[in-house]
């Protein structure tokens, strides 16, 4: 049982890691902790176990990287994430705002076996319902959509993708679901302030402010 839950928690380390990676800072164990809600000692443990098993490279300025073994295992982690979510939200119908936590849960007890036909059973689906791509971000991805922080005042976009980090807060999520923040829809930014650090969305539910630090994790197009 210990095994099993010391796994369960090297698997949670392993998916933050991955989607701090793909971030633009050094991924430290500040932010593990922070991100995780674990004290110091802990990330500082868990960490130490998943250098030992050949999972994570710590450097002198200590960023952690995820070494090749590493880095497989959280891929196969974020695909079953995925395809949980859209089991979830497509086939048993849970909103879509709401999927994330209990993904978080199924996605450890999915075998190969059942994420492959699960997989199958969904027809290989290449996105999570909050528009992420299911094998984690692509070059051709990121050329094709940029932060919802970027867009200028007059434009018109589509809301492409929330990130994952915004999906642990449901209550945000369902904000943006009522305010039709959500990936398809179309909006055009009518403001955008430095003073308040937030732009001004409109669509045909009215108008939404959106702090900055929430803009850059949202992705758009422009149309
Ligand atoms: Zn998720
Ligand atoms: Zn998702």
């Amino acid at each position: 049982m210990l095994e099993d839950r010391q796994s369960i928690v090297i698997e949670e380390y392993l998916q933050e890691i991955f989607l701090l990676c793909s971030g633009e800072k050094p991924v430290k164990a500040v932010h593990l902790a922070a991100r995780l809600q674990a004290t110091p000692s802990t990330v500082h443990a868990t960490l130490s176990r998943m250098q030992r098993d050949n999972l994570v490279e710590i450097d002198k300025k200590k960023k952690i990287t995820l070494t090749a073994a590493g880095e497989e295992q959280a891929k196969d982690l974020v695909v079953r994430h995925h395809l949980a979510e859209n089991f979830l939200c497509n086939v048993l119908g849970i909103p879509w705002y709401q999927v994330h936590k209990h993904a978080h849960r199924l996605e450890h007890a999915m075998s190969p076996l059942v994420a492959e036909k699960l997989a199958e059973f969904l027809k290989h689906p290449q996105f999570c319902p909050h528009g992420v791509p299911l094998e984690g971000y692509s070059a051709e991805f990121l050329k094709n959509s940029f932060p919802l922080e970027k867009g200028k005042v007059g434009m018109q976009i589509k809301i492409v993708m929330i990130d994952e980090t915004l999906e642990e807060s449901e209550e945000l999520l369902k904000h943006l679901h009522d305010k039709s923040v959500i990936p398809g829809k179309k909006h055009t930014i009518t403001e955008k302030l430095d003073v308040t650090h937030s732009l001004t969305l409109e669509s045909e539910l009215g108008l939404t402010t959106i702090p900055f630090d929430i803009a850059r994790k949202i992705r758009v197009t422009q149309i």
